[in-house]
């Protein structure tokens, strides 16, 4: 059941599906190696719709952002191997 403005369905690209309540907005980083995804919280891109306005003529409503690396977990494994 999507809502919209209720729940958010972040599309990450690697076919799954995550959802998020609509009003709590945050970004997400993702571990290229496991796979898996954490929270980035806050906004780091209020800045940059201005810009992408500008330069495409949208009006920009909504982003999805993911940050790839590695987790802490796997970046740890990487340095001790
Ligand atoms: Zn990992
Ligand atoms: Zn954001």
């Amino acid at each position: 059941m999507e809502r919209e403005g209720a729940i958010r369905r972040i599309d990450l690209g690697d076919g799954k599906a995550y959802y998020e309540v609509g009003e709590d907005h945050h970004e997400h980083v993702r571990c290229d190696s496991c796979g898996r995804v954490a929270e980035v919280p806050g906004c780091v891109l209020d800045d940059a719709t201005a810009g992408v306005q500008k330069s495409t003529g949208f009006v920009v409503t909504s982003h999805q952002l993911v940050f790839g690396g590695l987790c802490p977990r796997c970046s740890e494994s990487r340095a001790r191997a």
